[in-house]
């Protein structure tokens, strides 16, 4: 399978903090990887990177086989890469199909946007919610129509900052299901996420982050047992 983004090299610098460093990843198209890490690991700004609303020290973003380094965070929307923030960022007076339709007309597919909306709205089964407000949504459904709306602009590249935050055990069990499902359509996902069984239940290959190093990396099995990777949990020494 063709890898949908490839990172290396990346270097990050917030004044004399390196928040990244010479980090290098990459997410294969039909796979979910999992990129966790300690808070503070950096994370987040390894999505800003890669999204293009942080511009690194050095390094390189390259997506489909394009070096997308020096675009714009629209420039690489238009590429397929849709992403979700850790902070809920829906527009809260709209309803859920409108939030969904601001995307959808934003992407590749704008010609048939309602069609698209529709078909997610069905997909996800959102149908009874979708004209509420998302603002009077529970958190856990709240993560569900965010994921939805990235999913308006069908990506080829997702970047999901920990989505199943406020979902209870049973949405959470929903939420693995519909992550393999987009996976199976072709999209390569990449997934930080605190919820541990999650990750392992779901991720084809997983990164680990401390410091803003790269510590391990491979699939969940090896993960799981790698030292390195407890003592930064625990926050002791290897
Ligand atoms: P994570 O998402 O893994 O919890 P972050 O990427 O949010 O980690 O943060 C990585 C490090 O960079 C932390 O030390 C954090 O304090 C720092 N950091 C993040 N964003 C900024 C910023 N805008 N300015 C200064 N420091 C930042
Ligand atoms: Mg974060």
């Amino acid at each position: 399978m063709p890898l949908q983004l490839e990172v290396s090299g990346v270097t990050v610098a917030f004044g004399g903090h390196r928040a990244l460093e010479d980090v290098a990843l990459s997410a294969e198209a039909g796979k979910i990887t999992g990129l966790i890490g300690p808070n503070g690991a950096g994370k987040s700004t390894l999505f800003d990177v890669v999204t293009g609303l942080r511009k690194p020290v050095s390094g390189t973003v390259v997506m489909d086989g394009h070096d997308v380094t020096k675009e714009g965070p629209s420039k690489r929307a238009r590429r397929g890469l849709a992403r979700t923030f850790q902070r809920l960022e829906l527009f809260g007076r709209l309803s859920v199909r409108d939030n969904l339709l601001v995307a959808a007309e934003l992407g590749p597919h704008r010609r048939n946007a309602a069609q698209v909306v529709d078909e997610i709205i069905d997909r996800l089964d959102l149908g009874d919610i979708a004209d509420e407000s998302s603002d009077e949504l529970p958190t856990g459904i709240g993560r569900l129509v965010e994921v939805a709306r990235a999913l308006a602009v069908k990506p080829s590249l997702l970047l999901l900052d920990e989505p199943a935050a406020g979902q209870d055990p049973e949405e959470t069990e929903r939420f693995a299901l519909l992550l393999r499902s987009i996976a199976d359509r072709g999209a390569a996902i990449l997934l930080v996420e605190h919820d541990m069984e999650l990750v392992m239940e779901v991720c084809d290959q997983v990164f680990v982050l401390d410091l803003g190093k790269i510590i391990a990396s491979g699939p969940p099995d090896v993960i799981r047992k790698d030292e390195k990777v407890l003592a930064a949990y625990l926050g002791t020494e290897a």
